[in-house]
């Protein structure tokens, strides 16, 4: 298994002499257990960075971390809220510490490059902090060395693919929660966890500009889904796939200078 780039599929003297000889990039893909409308699963934004981490590993000789499966609290107006059944969260100093805590045991086994790929809008600063607190401590401790690159996936699309994916127009990334984009990404990765015959054709949701502790659950779709996704396709999907690998396999290329290898053979190939 040459190709084997999870690090838990690894007996440790392998990943130790990874580790030490190839220096590499330990990817950490973070997600959440939400709900996703009722046409797809809740572990989408799990499974979507995870296998994004697995391709991108396999171009760039890299390693993927387990995957942080849950994620801060859905938030109405980029998830729906976190009062759905199903959706399961975590406190915000949980996951801060959770990230905290893995980048400094990582550092403890002598990695000194980190990708975090977040698959989960709501994530997004408690993993800077969790970041910061990890880079305070190691400092404190005298690595000074450690270096990671933060990647929110879905930036990586190309104008092309966009177009292509919204001939009527784009709805922006937080209205797109349980849409066109992970509804083309999951009938192309998982295909069998898809139910088209319930994707949602219901207008995109329309919020105030401000928001409402607690939310006004009169706001929120009750489909879970932020806008329809009937005209997702496995072929939308092969395209943002192929955008988000290249493109984070250019962007560690250029943050850690690691080598991009030719497409491979291989059945993780992507
Ligand atoms: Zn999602």
């Amino acid at each position: 298994m040459s190709d084997a780039v999870r690090i838990e599929h690894l007996a440790w003297p392998v990943y130790d002499r990874r580790v030490r000889e190839d220096e590499p990039v330990v990817i950490l893909p973070v997600g959440s257990l939400e709900q996703h409308g009722p046409h797809l699963p809740m572990n989408c934004d799990a499974v979507i960075p995870t296998t994004l981490a697995e391709r991108v590993a396999v171009r760039t000789g890299n390693l993927v971390a387990p995957t942080i499966c849950y994620g801060y609290k859905s938030q109405p107006k980029s998830g729906g809220g976190n009062h759905f059944t199903g959706t399961t969260s975590l406190d915000a100093a949980t996951l801060v510490a959770t990230v905290r805590d893995v980048i400094r045991e990582f550092a403890r086994h002598g990695v000194r490059k980190m990708a975090v790929i977040d698959g989960h809008y709501e994530n997004n600063m408690f993993l800077v902090e969790g970041i910061d607190l990890a880079l305070r401590e190691l400092g404190r401790d005298g690595i000074e060395d450690m270096r990671i690159a933060k990647l929110p996936y879905w930036e990586y699309v190309t104008p092309a693919t966009i177009d292509y994916a919204w001939p009527d127009g784009f709805p922006g990334w937080p209205l797109e929660h349980a849409g066109v984009m992970e509804t083309s990404v999951m009938l192309y990765l998982h295909p069998e966890l898809v139910d088209m015959a319930k994707a949602p054709r219901h207008a995109p949701a329309d919020f105030p500009i401000y928001d409402l502790y607690p939310p006004d659950l009169s706001r929120i779709p009750s489909s879970g889904a932020l806008s329809p996704s009937h005209i997702a396709t496995e072929e939308k999907g092969r395209r943002f796939v192929d955008d988000y690998v290249s493109g984070m396999a250019g962007a560690l290329a250029e943050a850690f200078g690691a080598k991009i290898r030719s497409r491979r053979k291989s059945t993780h190939a992507g």
